[in-house]
């Protein structure tokens, strides 16, 4: 059976949520083989097994702590001549679609970057993206070389499917520009305790509707009844009531989860831009003709204020 690459995103061999849900869209395509690097390549072995990893080629560094992104290009490349993949798969990500990128220049592959689904096709995979505010749908294939495809989180369910998982070192030799750019410095921020915005399988959002910066109370009330992340529209980021960090957006993040809740957002096309692949989309606001209220699957006309810590209340009693 042909093989599959794919990149492993994790936190010293503890593999993230969406490297597991790209495991499950990988197995459609072909037998995947994993390359994992860093601190605890090693380690990532026993979960990568469980979601049918047959092969983990595993290698670590100083380079790849120390230096921006080429290092970890450097590796890929070292993998993907050691395997010759069907095709490349990586989570979507600041850092994923560059490397992905950097990657099918060397390797003279074409790239498809933030697909939502991929599968075989009569003549090569099939890539899914959504565009412009979910009003399009498009499909593409690679018609040079083995793709290199990265897919945003929650595109796929995470599911076991036990496999050999056999580790096995790679050697990377690093090029010249490996060491072109050096980490100076990493701040990690405050944990809040609840999940990541972007992998995050549930996002309660708030907007300019909540009126004042106390009231995101409301919100992060109902993301943690639901183990929910924090969202916030641009609006509600300008006026300093949230960080950007949490925005959602065309200029912030782009979410994919299974239920997004948009309280007090009218709906703008740059936020939609962020949040229209969610699978089911929850708007709460006190006008009936918000825009919001077209793309939602579940509408609530009223004051969030009120609506939203009766929700919490009933989440909480159940
Ligand atoms: P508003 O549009 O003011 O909507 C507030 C909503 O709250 C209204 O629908 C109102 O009916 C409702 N409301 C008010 N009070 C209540 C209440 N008590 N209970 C219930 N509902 C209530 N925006 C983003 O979000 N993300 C981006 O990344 C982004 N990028 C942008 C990039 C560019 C280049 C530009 C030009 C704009 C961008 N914007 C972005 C801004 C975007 O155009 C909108 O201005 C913004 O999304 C509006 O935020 P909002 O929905 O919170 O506020």
């Amino acid at each position: 059976m042909t093989e599959v690459l794919v990149y492993v995103d994790h936190v010293d061999g503890a593999v993230r949520k969406p490297t597991l849900e790209l495991l499950a869209l990988a197995r459609r395509l072909g037998d995947p083989v994993a390359l994992a690097l860093g601190p605890g390549a090693q380690d990532t072995a026993v979960a990568l097994a469980e979601h049918g990893v047959v092969r983990v080629l595993v290698t670590d560094a100083p380079e790849f702590a120390d230096y921006l992104v080429v290092p970890k290009v450097d590796a890929l490349q070292a993998a993907y001549e050691r395997v010759s993949p069907a095709a490349v798969l990586m989570p979507s990500s600041g850092e994923g679609n560059e490397i992905a990128a950097r990657l099918a220049l060397r390797i003279g592959s074409g790239i498809v970057t933030d697909a939502i689904d991929v599968r075989p096709g009569d003549d090569g995979l099939v890539a899914t993206q959504s565009a412009f505010a979910a009003a399009f749908t498009l499909t593409s294939r690679v018609t040079k070389g083995a793709p290199v495809i990265t897919v945003k989180p929650n595109s796929a369910a995470a599911e076991a499917a036990p496999a050999a998982g056999a580790v096995e070192p790679l050697a990377v030799s690093f090029g010249e520009s490996a060491t072109g750019s050096r980490v100076t410095a990493r701040t990690a921020r405050e944990s809040t305790g609840r999940p990541e915005l972007t992998e995050a399988a549930i996002v309660v959002s708030g907007g300019r509707g909540l009126g004042d910066a106390v009231n995101f109370h409301v919100i992060e009330a109902l993301a943690d009844s639901l183990g929910a992340a924090v969202g916030a529209s641009r609006a509600a980021v300008d006026a300093g009531w949230y960080p950007h960090s949490h925005q959602v957006g065309q200029t912030g993040k782009s979410v994919s989860p299974q239920l997004y809740i948009a309280n007090g957002i009218s709906g703008a096309i740059q936020h939609r831009a962020g949040m229209q692949t969610s699978k089911t989309i929850v708007a709460v606001n006190k006008d009936p003709d918000a825009p919001i209220f077209d793309l939602a699957d579940f509408g609530v006309v009223g004051d969030l204020l009120q609506v939203v810590p009766q929700l919490t209340e009933e989440i909480n009693a159940r």
